[in-house]
């Protein structure tokens, strides 16, 4: 079977945006209500010739546990499930303490992790980015879900780790 990325990371930091970006269709929901896509759902992708699966985890109400637990547990899930996760970060916001405990469950694991700041349009926020290492996880990956910036680059790293 295909190797399985999870995709996680606090609601409306733009998971489902950039699943369809790197999926290059447009499959998963975006809104821009925050926990709006339901259920976790699996996509098949493809790039440089390797097959690997994509799941979007954004599909939980934050409300339900509040959102830190939600997002800890989103982690948690995924670690269980997947060959390795993806965190998003939203590079226009900047690591919040949610993001700060989300990594802290990711770095506690055993499955590889990669970041990558997303919302990252133009070159506007570089020194932002270089903030994300202190979330311990490696480099931040800038990447733009809705423009498609650094996405190739970001799936050659996915398959580096895959
Ligand atoms: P999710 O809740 O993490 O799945 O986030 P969504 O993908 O639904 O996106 C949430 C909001 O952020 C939507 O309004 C998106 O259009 C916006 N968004 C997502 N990615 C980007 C991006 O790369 N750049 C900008 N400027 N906005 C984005
Ligand atoms: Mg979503």
């Amino acid at each position: 079977p295909a190797p399985v990325l999870a995709v996680v990371g606090r609601p409306n930091v733009g998971k489902s945006t950039l699943v369809n970006r790197l999926l290059g269709r447009r499959e998963a929901v975006v809104q821009d209500i925050p926990g709006v896509t339901r259920d976790r759902i699996a996509y098949d992708a493809l790039w440089n010739g390797r097959r690997f699966t994509l799941v979007d985890t954004g599909g939980w109400e934050p409300d339900a546990k509040g959102l830190q637990a939600s997002v800890a547990a989103q982690a948690e899930m995924a670690m269980q499930t997947a060959d390795a996760v993806l965190l998003v970060v939203d590079a226009s916001v900047g690591a919040t303490t949610t993001d700060e405990a989300v990594a802290r469950v990711l770095r506690r694991g055993d499955v590889p992790v990669m970041l990558c700041a997303t919302k990252v349009d133009d070159d506007r926020l570089t020194s932002d980015i270089a903030s994300l290492w202190r979330l311990g996880l490696g480099e931040p990956h800038p990447v733009s879900g809705l423009h498609g910036r650094g996405s190739g680059d970001l799936l050659d790293r996915i398959l580096d780790i895959l």
